[in-house]
């Protein structure tokens, strides 16, 4: 089990080097998702292991395939994330589907010491959508997320990000956040909503409010 008192990213990456393998993802029930990872200290912006670590991680997160990827996930506690929502995988979303998550494409970004502040603007009720996690495979659950969200980070060379983001970029954003805070969606979800793979596929093609209606609240 990995120390989480001190992480040596270069140790980590000689022993991935040795092993001739990608990181795998780690699922749920590993101490490393539960844990808050650590700043990523100065020293390490702009350097080979940092931008190495950051390549694995866009690698790992395209195989998948996901959206988002968090550092955790393949091990290591650092405060790192990334995400892309490319405009190849949405041409195969019901454009429905995509108007009612305001999912509009992200391009590939890595958010280094990331800090997310949430935000629902007035009158209008937190966003709820089925989500799903490379570290919880096979399921997936309606999980309420705040509507808008500002970011601020760095990129892995240290220069500032800060955006605003809305729909389907600004769930990205919390659910990747809470990986670095040892939070899992199932923390989050409406939990009668849980669904396997197989089920998801047609519930999520349901209107949210009918989904409640057959499973959260009957
Ligand atoms: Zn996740």
């Amino acid at each position: 089990m990995t120390s989480l008192s001190t992480f040596d990213l270069d140790a980590w990456l000689a022993a991935l080097t040795a092993t001739e393998q990608p990181p795998p993802i780690v699922q749920a029930g590993a101490v490393v998702l539960r844990q808050r990872a650590f700043d990523v200290p100065r020293e390490l912006f702009g350097s080979p292991a940092l931008l190495r670590l950051v390549d694995l991680m866009v690698d790992v997160m395209r195989t998948a395939p996901g959206v988002g990827l968090a550092a955790p996930q393949i091990g290591v506690p650092l405060r790192i994330f990334v995400a892309e929502d490319a405009a190849e995988r949405l041409a195969r979303v019901a454009p429905e589907s995509l108007a009612a998550r305001g999912r509009a494409p992200l391009p590939l970004m890595a958010f280094v010491n990331p800090t997310v502040t949430l935000g629902t603007p007035a009158g209008r009720e937190p966003a709820v959508f089925f989500e799903g996690c490379l570290s919880v495979r096979g399921y997936g659950a309606l999980v309420p997320r705040a509507a808008t969200v500002r970011v601020t980070a760095v990129d892995p060379r240290g220069a500032p990000i800060a955006l605003d983001m809305h729909g389907w970029p600004a769930r990205i954003m919390q659910h990747e956040m809470d990986h670095l805070d040892g939070t899992l969606y199932v923390d989050r979800m409406l939990s009668r909503s849980l669904a396997g793979d197989a089920a998801l596929g047609e519930l999520s093609g349901l209107p949210v409010s009918d989904v409640i209606k057959a499973l959260v609240d009957p």
